[in-house]
């Protein structure tokens, strides 16, 4: 398999979201790469109703079964986010790399495994496999999980890859995620006359203040979850940043609303419960100020994924690259949480690099890596 030409047309394909466009293409592109390589294949039309009302979320599902075998589900994205200022979809490949928007996150680790499982093809596998290639990931996808749930079955006790990670160690967790944007309401009038308004921007700074001294508190948490090197931190820490204020119309009016959105994220150690209640109090100790919540979005932090599958896989790598280990990931997703509610196991690797600069302008992967990472997936899946 010409592994380069086959990356360079699915990376030509703009699977951008939003809007979401070209899945079809995507998905009629690998299915029959996925049926060479040996795979029984099924395209999914994922219901509105499991997609937040959008249309025309095509999934796909590939199977090589060998029940009785330990069950391994990997998992892919087609989605990227979109790009803006440079060639994003015409791939290039200059000097050892490959450059397009959505090399290294994800579709480079979706080329990857074809590549090892080609070289598998009519040799026994370890593990009754399948593969799940979804979309959205790059919003919210936790509903259109639940609905492919019935096309892997059996998920209980089942191992779940994740290829949507960094290269060279295994991810055995992410962090949980607690997001809010909080509308601050005030009283338009004219500048001059504030004293009959009242001033919603400033407002917002009070509670600003709030978040800031607990945030103070929050990034002391540390887990005992060793994170990944290139983070530069030594264990994963629990995060709060606001990072929006908007409102405010002009310099001479009195603004009647602000919104404040604020990013937390959980340790493994933490819970959901505790964190939201402890930013309501910070909130809710600020006196004279108008608020209500406007949106909420949750990820539930799981446990670490501890398991001597992994051990296995942590020797491959290092055989294979010389380095490597298990490591939490500073990061947040919405598999770890669904695969966790369904009995399984996730953990992660794939072909992201910290410089790969993912989500912005010159996307790109390593040739190398993908090459290490079809050599490290066919290891693991040889009996
Ligand atoms: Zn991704």
């Amino acid at each position: 398999m010409d592994y380069i030409e086959v990356l360079r047309r699915l990376l030509s394909i703009d699977t951008s979201v939003p809007p979401g466009s070209n899945y079809d293409k995507a998905i009629d592109y690998l299915q029959p790469l996925f049926e060479e390589a040996g795979f029984d294949t099924r395209r999914i039309l994922i219901p509105a109703e499991y997609a937040e009302g959008r249309e025309g979320r095509i999934n796909l599902v590939c199977h090589r079964r060998a029940p009785g075998r330990k069950r391994l589900i990997f998992y892919g994205h087609i989605d990227v986010v979109p790009a803006e200022g440079w060639d994003a979809f015409q791939p290039r490949v200059e000097g050892g790399k490959i450059y397009s928007r959505g090399a290294a996150d994800m579709k480079g680790s979706i080329v990857a495994l074809l590549l090892a499982l080609e070289l598998l093809k009519g040799k026994p596998l370890k593990y009754d496999v399948s593969v799940m290639i979804t979309t959205d990931e790059e919003l919210s996808q936790a509903s259109q999980l639940r609905y492919l749930e019935r096309y892997l079955q059996p998920v209980s006790g089942a191992y779940f890859l994740n290829l949507d990670s960094s290269f060279g160690y295994v991810s055995i967790v992410g962090l949980g995620a607690l997001q809010v944007d909080i509308k601050v309401k005030g009283k338009a009038v004219h500048s001059a006359l504030s004293h009959l308004g009242e001033n919603a921007v400033e407002k917002a700074s009070l509670l600003v203040g709030a978040l800031l001294e607990l945030k103070s508190k929050v990034v002391e948490r540390k887990s005992r979850v060793p994170a990944y090197p290139g983070t530069g931190l030594d264990n994963m820490e629990a995060r709060l940043n606001v990072n929006v204020v908007r409102g405010g119309l002009k310099v001479n009016i009195v603004p009647d609303e602000c919104l404040v959105s604020v990013d937390r994220r959980l340790i493994p150690e933490e819970n959901l419960e505790d964190a939201r209640k402890e930013l309501m109090d910070a909130l809710s100790s600020v006196p004279g100020v108008t608020w209500e919540l406007e949106r909420v979005f949750t990820i539930p932090p799981v446990p670490p994924c501890e398991d001597p599958l992994i051990d296995e896989l942590v020797d491959i790598i290092k055989d294979t690259t010389g380095q490597g280990g298990k490591f939490g990931e500073m990061g947040s997703g919405d598999l770890a949480y669904i695969v966790a509610g369904w009995g399984g196991k996730e953990f992660g690797l794939g072909a992201i690099r910290p410089e790969c600069n993912i989500h912005g302008r010159e996307e790109f992967v390593y040739r190398q890596d993908i090459e290490d990472l079809a050599k490290i997936i066919g290891r693991f899946l040889s009996c």
